[in-house]
């Protein structure tokens, strides 16, 4: 028998309708409590959610699988799904289903989009990291000039900066945006340029990106005639900025969020850290992954979400401007000398909200009585913070911020006054609205309450009437108010039915109700209604006077955040005993007593040994390299001091103090840190592979005021292969990059090379041997190791003595053997060439001319006649 085909039911064509316009998301189709997802979408929910996967008619003879999750519970869904990499089109019903009914039986609920959830467009909290950013990206190209503009629509802060597609790799990896548009059209192979992010990108049409409609989009968003009013901005930072409203239009169904004015930063303003060097110096993410044990969650003590994620911000981007850094560090400095205005500030900060938040949520019409509450709470902690500062002797950034905290008594005044102490979540239920606020809402509450009262003494009246004590006047959504019985005791009121009026016979219970009853009801819950239509109508006025300061309050929100990360950071340093660091536009690079901040809060945790503070010298005083070449045994701590010194560059450059006896730092432009053979297989290249390409990066990039750390490259191939390549990337760093860098190896024929190299010195880490046992002292020292005690290390890691033993006399052969053979490899490497691939002279001494080149800088073009230039020509063609 033929399967017959019917066409689709109404509701199914209305779903298939709307779903053919989300392609790309799963839509959760609302229906009554759930919503519902069909088809493949079903199939791909269910699995995602581990939730049932059921049926629910057919379609084209098929049955159409479904699932579905209850509304009250979506957002833990949808956090899953986004997570796994889904967006959501959120389907819900314009319309009361009642409406739909009176245009006849066989008409559908009107039902839309009215948003697509997607992980840059988040904006509720239990759908965000309190303490980090959630960026939206997007990178335009225009005539091969790109630009990268950026918002975390949850805040409403929007940046935007010119960027070479070479240099979008590092500055993504600062943002770690969580999604990124690109034009369709771009044609650039991301998997390849961009491996970390590839799979956050959103392709949008190239209609989002077109520069004019972007220039229309973003002066009707902003209200102003023309852009220039913020700025002066390229054509591929306006597409960026462009199609990052339009892409924000189309998740948000029209309801734009707050956007704040753009704000242009400058590639050349932050010191650059690509994304190797971030993983690798742990500065927000552990290499295990989490945030424990990262650099920011060791710093991190700011007691507000909007303090922490300032903190994020500094660390990801640390400047490269001397002013702004040394304002940020005599800030600090005002909070460690006034202790105790400063501990008074971190009190008053405990307890100020995340404005930023739940204004952008008021912005989307998502927010509730609570976001009310926050700007509320906010803003009237603003002023107290501004009186404890008030006759202080600040520093200049806290006078500037100060200027932010105050000012907004009116609209504290109006939220004081409407709103209770502690509203509730949702303005759904109403009950937020202060009593005495508004008259006409005092009287409807007043009504509603008093039928209450009158309800429950309706009970008592009606016992005593019937002389049934175990009678109950009761509630539900069905019936509304009535009187419960038991059956035993139902003949009773049956014989007083000029009263009572039978409603229900449930097993055990007998229902009814009097006109005396349902009039008050009626009476309760027209009360309550109107009640909760005034509320409803007040939050609206409430919300309108919030937005209508909102770059205000964004202002006041930034100085809270600027004040908090500044005494957080003066609590840090005091604690931890971190010293404010000399920061300049020299070449210094002088830290006394450095140490690793998680390294050394690791060890004070586990009790054991003390941190090794160590120096660190790469301040040349002329105009080239300063390299240490470090050599150690394994487990010395080789790793550890050369990330603490990138770190404390880094933390410098934050603007905060640093964990070092003292530091005194030429601004580092550029960060690199390099592992050898760090494992990647879940990228599918050989390990060595990434190490090329990595140092490979490096050495195309670094610039003479970069500071670079190697550590161990050229250990994930063959000895001598690896010995050969370490070799010539230090030359390379030395003679052409010229910048300043640590770079630790295990192959100590290395060490011969600052013989050769003017910028180059040999480090160690100490170590003592002591009954046939090393022990690792951590101490940084001038001069080569001696030996490397891979046998002893391996002894302390617990290999079996037999092994070790074995493995003692074999190491005593071969040194033997090498001896006494000739091609020992000192003598190899004494041979070897210097680095000769770029030519590039030192500076003091100048290139050699050529015939040609001198004999054109003799010639003086106004003295010569026309025939005798031509005679020149002739001759300098001669010389070639
Ligand atoms: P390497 O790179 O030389 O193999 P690491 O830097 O990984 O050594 O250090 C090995 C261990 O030694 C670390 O996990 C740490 O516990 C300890 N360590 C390193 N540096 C110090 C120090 N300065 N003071 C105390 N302990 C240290």
């Amino acid at each position: 028998m033929a399967t017959q085909t019917s066409a689709p039911t109404p509701m199914m064509a209305q779903y298939l309708e709307i779903k053919s316009r989300h392609r790309d998301a799963l839509l959760f189709y609302r229906m009554g409590d759930f919503y519902e997802m069909f088809f493949d979408d079903a199939v791909a929910a269910a699995e995602a959610l581990d939730i049932a996967l059921t049926k629910r008619g057919k379609h084209a003879g098929d049955d159409i699988p479904m699932c579905g999750v209850p509304v009250h519970a979506a957002e833990t869904y949808l956090l899953n799904l986004i997570r796994k990499g889904f967006k959501v089109a959120v389907c819900e019903q314009l319309e009361d289903p009642s409406e739909a009914k009176k245009r006849g039986s066989k008409s559908v609920v009107k039902r839309d989009v009215v948003r697509l959830v997607t992980p840059g467009t988040l904006t509720e909290d239990t759908l965000l990291d309190a303490r980090r950013h959630n960026f939206l990206a997007a990178y335009a190209e225009i005539r091969e000039e790109g630009a990268l503009a950026w918002i975390d629509i949850s805040t409403g802060a929007f940046h935007v900066m010119p960027c070479p597609l070479v240099g979008l790799g590092p500055e993504l990896a600062r943002l770690n945006p969580s999604e990124i548009v690109v034009s369709e059209a771009h044609e650039a192979n991301w998997a390849e340029f961009v491996p970390d992010f590839h799979d956050r990108m959103t392709e949008l049409s190239r209609a989002s990106f077109d520069s004019t409609s972007a220039q229309n989009r973003l002066t009707t968003l902003f209200n102003v005639s023309s852009l220039e009013a913020f700025g002066q901005f390229s054509l591929p930072e306006v597409a960026a900025m462009g199609a990052i409203v339009d892409y924000l239009d189309i998740t948000q169904k029209g309801k734009l969020p707050l956007v704040r004015r753009p704000v242009r930063e400058s590639l050349r303003g932050t010191m650059q850290i690509d994304a190797a060097t971030r993983r690798n110096l742990e500065i927000s993410h552990a290499l295990s992954g989490g945030r424990d044990g990262s650099l920011i969650a060791t710093m991190d003590r700011t007691v507000t979400a909007a303090g922490g994620r300032l903190l994020e911000r500094r660390l990801s981007s640390p400047s490269r401007d001397v002013d702004i850094i040394t304002a940020r560090l005599d800030a600090i400095d005002f909070a460690i000398e006034n202790t105790q205005t400063a501990e008074s500030l971190r009190d008053a900060l405990r307890k100020v909200p995340d404005m930023e938040r739940a204004l952008s949520r008021i912005g989307l019409e998502r927010g509730g009585p609570r976001d009310l509450a926050a700007i509320r709470n906010g803003l009237s902690q603003a002023e107290n913070i501004y009186s404890l500062l008030e006759a202080a002797p600040v520093s200049t950034l806290i006078q500037q911020k100060m200027g932010f905290l105050t000012g907004q008594a009116e609209l504290i005044d109006l939220l004081d006054a409407a709103l209770v102490a502690e509203p509730p979540l949702l303005a759904r239920d109403g009950g937020f609205i202060a009593a005495g606020y508004d008259e006409e809402l005092d009287e409807c509450r007043t009504l509603r309450d008093e039928g209450r009262g009158v309800i429950a003494s309706l009970q008592v009246k009606y016992a005593e009437m019937t002389g049934v004590q175990s009678l109950k006047v009761k509630h539900n959504n069905v019936l509304g108010y009535f009187i419960e019985t038991t059956a035993t005791h139902a003949e009773k009121m049956l014989s007083l039915s000029d009263t009572f009026i039978h409603r229900q016979t449930t097993a055990n219970q007998v229902r009814f109700t009097t006109l005396e009853l349902s009039e008050l009801e009626t009476k309760i819950h027209n009360a309550g209604g109107r009640a909760l239509e005034i509320e409803k109508r007040l939050f609206e006025t409430l919300r309108m006077a919030i937005l209508e300061h909102a770059p205000a309050i964004n202002d006041a929100s930034g100085a809270l955040a600027e004040l908090d990360l500044i005494t957080a950071l003066a609590d840090l340093a005091k604690a931890e005993g971190w010293t404010r660091p000399k920061v300049d536009s020299g070449r210094e690079f002088l830290i006394k007593g450095g140490r690793h901040p998680v390294v050394e809060r690791a060890l004070r945790k586990q009790g054991g040994d003390k941190f090794v503070a160590n120096s660190c010298d790469l301040s040349d005083g002329h105009d080239g390299a300063a390299i240490w070449l470090l050599t150690g045994p394994n487990m010395a701590g080789k790793s550890t001091f050369l990330r603490q010194n990138a770190l404390i560059a880094l933390i410098a450059q934050a603007g905060s103090y640093v964990p070092a006896e003292s530091a005194h730092i030429g601004i580092v432009s550029q960060l690199f840190s390099r592992v050898g053979a760090s494992d990647d297989l879940a990228r599918g290249r050989s390990t060595f592979m990434v190490e090329m390409v990595e140092t490979a990066a490096i050495l195309n990039q670094a610039d003479d005021r970069a500071l670079v750390i190697l550590d161990e490259i050229g250990r994930g191939t063959a000895t001598y292969d690896g010995l050969s390549i370490a070799w010539a990337t230090l030359e390379h760093l030395h003679d052409v990059n010229k910048c300043r860098a640590l770079f630790a190896t295990h192959y100590h024929e290395m060490t011969s090379l600052s013989d050769k190299l003017s910028g180059a010195e040999n480090a160690t880490v100490a170590v003592k041997e002591w009954d046939g046992e090393v022990i690792f002292l951590h101490e940084v020292i001038k001069g080569k190791a001696d030996r490397s005690y891979g046998v002893q290390v391996a002894r302390l890691a617990g290999l079996p003595d037999a092994v070790v033993e074995r493995a003692k006399s074999v190491l005593e052969a071969l040194e033997k053997g090498q001896a006494e053979h000739a091609a020992n490899p000192k003598a190899i490497i004494d041979d070897l060439p210097l680095f000769a691939a770029v030519p590039t002279p030192a500076p003091s001494e100048k290139p050699k001319e050529s015939d040609v080149e001198k004999a054109l800088n003799e010639i003086i073009p106004d003295e010569l006649s026309p025939r005798e230039a031509l005679q020149v020509l002739y001759d300098l063609k001669a010389k070639l």
